[in-house]
């Protein structure tokens, strides 16, 4: 490899005086010693075919109206460069007046042949390599213009000639290396060769990319910059998919790869000069230099995705030929393929069909006469014979091409392409599979593409920045909220990973970590350093910005957009928080594609209307809602009630002890302690709210009481809520010692009441009853062998009647708070995510 850089401009980036300063200014900027490639100025190849076209068919007026444009544009240009009176301007004027005499030679005869097609178009790159070579000049630089049809040798197939092996590059060779050496910075032109004959050819459409890697391989360049007016190879069209992003990486073939199926931003055979050579390819933007654009080369990298792009040709035929005598008939499709070979027409595809008694392929539409001819010709005796009933041609049809290397070592790509076509209601005509495993293709109707690759864009989440790092085997995790239970939950993660991945195959792995001040995003995993160092500030009551790199921000939504922007793997959020906003947080996790596991009552007992806009975003995202430690902590309540439901049950009624604060309670007032005095005990031992009210009042009860409400199927709407709280809601926000003085009140009434349930026999309670439409929350007297009666220290109790348990009801019992079993029941739904997705 060299110390050199070949520099191409497309057409955009060379479009006016402006873009030629530009274009200019960044290669005097540059360091290493340069060679430039250009396109004629854009508009600038359409219009003189436009010019011939209208000249071979004797409107000879707009042929010379077209000359006189392009004319009088490159004028105008050089004038605006300051560089009218040059020798650039002779130059510029003789090749004005060559096209000229070479228009009225096609008026003149009525006709145009490809090699006088080439003659005249390249006269737009000559053009351009003039007005480039003054630009550079006048920045500083020794340039010259260089016609590449004086020694970029090709085969003589105008219009779409090839390099010649093992000549061109020695010719390029020989041309260039002597400027090089004195020190001159070449402007070549691109698209241009030269036949064995010395006449004029182009390389086909978009070709001056080709010339670019053509020279740059011939010369041992390092690198190739392709400066167009994107920055970058997108992982679709920009113009078709608006959500489309740059690709940092590709390799060789994996660029090839698109460039031969559709995107434009390359020329079809780019890659090839440069194929498995140390050569790097950078596609960068001439408008917005400064971004680092596309790297292609040889390496392979690990991404989170196994797919990077996607691709699409528009004007598609499918051939299809058929007959039942062809199955076993040995050589019939070499002699289909070589056929159509002979006569120069390139086969885009080759379909699998799901007969042996057909061969399908497709074909640009431009070739479907020339082909029906070669193979009616080729294959005239089996058609007479009837061994090959029909060759059949389906016109309109288009190829869209799944790309990318990581393919080869994931399954089920094919399937998803599939799916997501199904579910964007596109049929498939055909698809193919290159044994190379790093292209899928389908064809499909030239009408649905754009329909087509945006659907498949979001099915392979292109939309998504990738994360650089290999995400497989992961379950990426989505903090918000970080209190006891996230502690726990982060210990409990790192210590099981080994079990889960040795019987899951998913390893949860924390991406990103919010509270309310903030959030700390590592796309790749958060590093175990600052996941410690993150526990030990939010343990020390700091919030998570102060963290190096955590991002401020008071919308939890910021969290999950930031996370989102990636591409994880099986993104799940989890939701350790008390934050009301959290089903805002939910429908946006929904929305994009992230499951959710929730120890936050808040968000599910939120109005019917609320809640279940909610659960039809995440039913249609088909994502997963797990909620078991907002009721009994890690007791499996909602998993048995969504058990009973799968199953076919039908809850009729569910009772419950649901609150280890208010059995605390219980059992301190049992022993005779004063209210006031236990309240205080239980907020000293951290068994209540931050503020003990919302205990007292029964609404934490409440909460967890409408969610088994939901859950258990009783009340899809309005749900009527009786409350009977130890104290009302006005006592809320007080400073705890007036509270803890308030509460006095309360003592006597409170005793009195325990005394007289004594005196019958029973017990006071604090029992949530579910019923349909109803809740009834508060203060129960009960008969002693009651089940909720027995309940000890800070036990939960559930019971559960249903159709099937309707003599015995089935009981759910066991400590229903703390932080470690909350933590378990948070794990427990994580795992059940890892079991469905992975
Ligand atoms: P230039 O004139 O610089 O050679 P082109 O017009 O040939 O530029 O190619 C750049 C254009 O290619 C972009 O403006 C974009 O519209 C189109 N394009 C098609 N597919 C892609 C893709 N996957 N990534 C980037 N650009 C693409
Ligand atoms: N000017 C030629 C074209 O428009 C070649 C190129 O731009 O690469 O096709
Ligand atoms: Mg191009």
């Amino acid at each position: 490899m060299r110390n050199l850089t070949i520099h191409k401009f497309g057409g955009t980036s060379v479009g006016s005086a402006e873009r030629l300063t530009a274009a200019a200014a960044i290669i005097a900027a540059s360091q290493t010693p340069a060679l430039v490639v250009t396109s004629a100025m854009s508009g600038t190849t359409d219009a003189l075919l436009r010019a011939i076209s209208a000249a071979a068919d004797g409107r000879a007026d707009d042929a010379r109206a077209e000359v006189a444009t392009i004319t009088r544009r490159h004028r105008e240009t050089l004038l605006a460069l300051g560089g009218s009176d040059t020798s650039t301007g002779s130059r510029i004027d003789t090749l004005c007046d060559e096209l000229t005499h070479l228009i009225e030679a096609i008026v003149a005869l009525g006709e145009a042949s490809p090699r006088s097609k080439d003659r005249i178009v390249s006269v737009g790159e000559k053009l351009a390599t003039e007005l480039l070579t003054h630009a550079l000049q006048s920045a500083g630089r020794q340039a010259m213009p260089i016609s590449a049809d004086t020694f970029l040798e090709t085969d003589a197939r105008f219009t779409q000639a090839s390099p010649i092996p093992h000549i061109t590059a020695g010719r390029i060779r020989r041309a260039l290396n002597a400027h090089l050496d004195a020190g001159l910075t070449p402007v070549v032109t691109g698209f241009i060769g030269c036949s064995a004959e010395g006449h004029t050819t182009t390389l086909g459409r978009g070709g001056s990319d080709f010339s670019a890697t053509l020279i740059g391989a011939a010369l041992e360049a390092a690198d190739i910059i392709i400066w167009t007016d994107v920055p970058g190879v997108f992982t679709a069209n920009p113009r078709i998919v608006p959500e489309a992003l740059a690709i940092p990486q590709l390799h060789h073939r994996e660029a090839a790869e698109l460039s031969f199926y559709g995107a434009k931003v390359l020329h079809q055979r780019t890659i090839q000069p440069v194929s498995g050579t140390d050569a790097r390819v950078w596609i960068k933007s001439s408008f917005e230099p400064e971004q680092t654009g596309t790297l292609v080369d040889r390496n392979q990298l690990i991404g989170s995705h196994p797919v990077k792009a996607i691709s699409a040709v528009p004007g598609q035929a499918i051939v299809n030929v058929e007959g039942r005598g062809m199955a076993g008939v040995p050589g019939i499709a070499a002699r289909i393929f070589g056929a159509l070979a002979r006569h120069q027409i390139s086969v885009t595809l080759i379909c699998q069909s799901s007969s042996e008694a057909s061969i399908c392929f497709a074909i640009p539409t431009a070739e479907v006469a020339a082909a029906e001819t070669a193979l009616k010709q080729e294959l005239r005796l089996e058609l007479a014979e009837g061994s090959i009933d029909d060759i059949t041609i389906l016109p309109d049809c288009g190829i869209l091409a799944v790309v990318g290397l990581g393919m080869a070592h994931t399954t089920g790509v094919a399937a998803r392409v599939m799916t997501a076509l199904a579910k964007q209601g596109v049929s498939l005509i055909a698809i193919a599979q290159a044994s190379s495993e790093l292209n899928i293709s389908v064809v499909i109707r030239e009408t649905e593409i754009p329909a087509a690759t945006r659907a498949l864009h979001r099915a392979f989440e292109l939309h998504r920045l990738d994360t650089g790092k290999d995400a497989g085997g992961h379950l990426d995790i989505i903090l918000f909220g970080v209190g006891k239970i996230a502690r726990a939950l982060v210990e409990n993660l790192d210590r099981h990973a080994p079990t889960i991945r040795a019987r899951y195959g998913l390893i949860p792995r924390l991406v990103a970590v919010g509270d309310r001040s903030g959030f700390l995003l590592e796309p790749g995993g958060i590093s175990p350093q600052n996941i410690a160092d993150l526990l030990r500030i939010k343990a020390a009551g700091g919030p998570i910005t102060e963290i190096e790199g955590a991002t401020a921000s008071s919308d939890p939504r910021d969290l999950l957009r930031a996370a989102l922007r990636y591409r994880l793997s099986h993104p799940t959020l989890v939701d350790l928080s008390d934050a009301a906003v959290a089903a805002d947080l939910y429908d946006l996790a929904f929305a994009e594609g992230c499951d959710v596991v929730t120890a936050n009552k808040k968000p599910l007992a939120t109005p019917p209307e609320r809640y279940n806009a909610m659960r039809d975003l995440q039913r249609t995202g088909a994502r997963i809602l797990r909620a078991e430690a907002t009721v009994g902590a890690g007791l499996p309540v909602i998993d048995t009630l969504e058990m009973l439901i799968a199953t076919g049950d039908r809850i009729h009624r569910v009772d419950g002890s649901l609150s280890g604060t208010l059995a605390f309670l219980m059992e301190r007032l049992e022993s005779g302690q004063p209210f006031s005095e236990a309240v205080r005990d239980a907020e000293a031992g951290g068994y209540t709210e931050p503020d003990p009210v919302a205990d007292l009042t029964g609404d934490d009860v409440v909460r967890k009481a409408i969610i088994i409400s939901r859950i258990g199927g009783l009340s899809p709407g309005h749900i009527e809520i009786e409350q009977e709280g130890w104290v009302d809601s006005s006592l809320a926000g007080l400073p705890l010692p007036v509270l803890l003085e308030r509460l006095k009140a309360y003592d006597k009434p409170i005793a009195d009441r325990l005394a007289a349930a004594r005196e019958r026999g029973e017990v006071i309670r604090f029992v949530a009853s579910v019923e349909p439409g109803r809740i009834r929350v508060g203060p129960q007297s009960l008969p002693l062998d009651a089940p909720l009666a027995r309940l000890a220290r800070t036990d939960n109790m559930i019971v559960i009647s249903s159709e099937r348990y309707d003599q015995r009801p089935l009981v759910v019992t066991g400590p229903g708070a703390g932080v470690q079993v909350t933590a378990m029941g948070v794990l427990s739904d994580i795992l059940r995510i890892i079991a469905e997705r992975g």
